[in-house]
């Protein structure tokens, strides 16, 4: 069985304790693997790396640092295959979605940020024929990074591949449950050439490794995606420390359906927004609105295709779902749905786990896409995430109505909506809660865009030049003229 080490200043290593965790294959329920169940030791020796590194990579051209950037993007891409099947085997995802958008995102995410630093400019304000004002923007030192286990390649480069490009040095802590392709990226980042120390990846468990790294007094940025308990037990940690803090967190996103729109595309993007990744995204449309007039036609329809999706083996061409990432996952989703019962839910398709899929696969976790209708917005079914194959329906009367249904929650991630009416689109995203509104589409990403949530669902912004300017400390120089 092979165990993975830590990537500490350019080499692989074992664990300070020696001690390892399992690692489950989602889709058999078997242990596969090992992983470093790392301790402050562990954080404090990748720590010690990055920040040696740190004044050389800083000062180091940004050109030059395109150039290393640009080569782990090709050799990720040149190895997709492999990092597709490590992804699939470490999440449960269908190894078609692995190979189609989380490795391939992976390689763009590296790429994107791997350019845009040498097209990155800073502000200057002329004060009349007084002064000129010019803004520094400066590399902080060592950035911690901490990522989920639901698009875990994806999220690890998301934030590893914007904070290096702008000069600073990374510990990295991927998810406990999907460690297995940001182990990976570390043999192709020292392939590259990313010198020694610019990149360390500590595995291990959140509580422990996590808060050692949230905690340590020479990581003054701290980058995080996941759940918002843990982003509250992050501020915690690091408000009184004035660290600078990015917090990308939890949804529990409303998409809209009006009676104008173009019933298909609504159809395929809603199915889409309910049950990709197995629901395991948090941009996921997991309370779905449809207005009044068109409900009972839209539902039907709705839960026709949500019941033809192939709950299946990840490794099949055929399986649209693959399995939910962990035993306790699978558990909380059954919890949901039967709270859902309690509150008055009726289950209109799924509701359980399937039949046997193949022998391989019979101690795999795996759920039933899951439609539910007749809650009340307010229950607590509608209020909190529960991260999986299962969407609920509550039809609406008007757009007062509905945007006060989509607002009426503690997150504020993601949203659609879905009309033919231009004027319509535009007023109902202006009024909604959320740090993304997609008009007619769901998911639909540009690198360049600021992403994040309100409320509960985040703190600050990444993407584009959102995130060169988080990862740098902008400094004003004021020169008298
Ligand atoms: P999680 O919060 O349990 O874990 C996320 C990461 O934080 C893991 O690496 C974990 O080890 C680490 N961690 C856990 N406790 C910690 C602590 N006390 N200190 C420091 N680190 C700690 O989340 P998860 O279950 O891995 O991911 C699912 C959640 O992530 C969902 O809520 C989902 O909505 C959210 N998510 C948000 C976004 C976004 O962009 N807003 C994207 C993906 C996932």
């Amino acid at each position: 069985m092979e165990a993975i080490g830590n990537y500490i200043n350019g080499e692989v290593v074992a664990p300070a304790s020696g001690a390892f965790l399992d690692n489950v294959d989602p889709a058999t329920g078997q242990v596969y693997g090992k992983i470093p169940d790392s301790d402050e030791r562990d954080i404090e020796r990748a720590v010690a790396a990055a920040r040696d590194a740190f004044p050389v990579w800083s000062t180091t051209p940004a050109a030059e640092r395109t150039k290393i950037m640009l080569r782990i993007a090709d050799l990720l891409e040149k190895n997709l295959d492999a990092f597709a099947q490590a992804e699939c085997v470490d999440n449960g995802k269908p190894l078609s979605l692995a190979r189609s958008v989380d490795i391939p995102r992976a390689v763009a995410n590296t790429r994107f940020f791997g350019t845009a630093i040498t097209h990155f400019a800073s502000e200057a304000h002329a004060m009349d024929d007084q002064a000129i004002n010019y803004t520094l923007r400066n590399p902080r030192g060592v950035v911690g990074t901490i990522s989920p286990w639901n698009l875990p390649l994806y999220l690890f480069t998301w934030k590893v591949a914007p904070a290096i490009a702008t000069g600073n040095t990374v510990v990295a802590k991927p998810s406990e449950i999907t460690p297995m392709t940001a182990f990976m990226y570390g043999a192709v980042c020292k392939s590259a050439g990313l010198p020694p120390g610019v990149l360390n990846i500590v595995h291990g468990l959140g509580a422990k490794t996590g808060a050692a790294l949230v905690a340590h007094q020479d990581v003054p940025t701290i980058s995080f995606t996941g759940g918002t308990v843990t982003g509250r037990s992050i501020a915690g940690t690091t408000a009184p420390m004035f660290k600078k803090v990015s917090l990308e967190m939890g949804g529990k996103n409303p998409n809209i359906v009006f009676a104008d729109a173009a019933i298909d595309q609504a159809l395929s993007g809603s199915v889409r927004a309910s049950f990709a990744n197995q629901g395991q995204i948090c941009l996921c449309g997991s309370r779905l609105f449809v207005e009044e007039s068109v409900y009972d036609v839209f539902v039907d329809m709705f839960v026709g295709m949500a019941k033809k999706l192939k709950v299946g083996d990840p490794l099949a061409k055929d399986s649209d779902q693959g399995a939910v990432v962990s035993k306790a996952h699978l558990e909380k989703i059954r919890g949901y749905v039967a709270l859902a019962k309690e509150e008055g839910g009726e289950i209109l398709c799924g509701g359980q786990s399937p039949q046997l899929i193949n022998d391989r696969c019979k101690d795999g976790f795996y759920f039933e896409p899951t439609v539910i209708a007749g809650l009340d917005a307010s229950c607590r079914v509608n209020q909190e995430e529960i991260f999986g194959p299962v969407v609920s329906i509550i039809p609406f009367k008007d757009e007062d109505e509905v945007i006060a249904y989509a607002n009426g929650t503690d997150y504020g991630l993601s949203a659609s909506v879905w009309t033919q009416d231009i004027t319509r689109a535009h007023r109902v995203a202006a009024r909604l809660q959320s740090g993304t509104v997609w008009v007619n589409t769901w998911l639909l990403r540009d690198l360049r865009v600021p992403f994040g949530g309100m409320k509960s669902s985040g703190v600050g912004r990444e993407g584009g030049l959102e995130a060169l300017r988080f990862f740098t400390e902008p400094k004003n120089v004021c020169v008298k003229l």
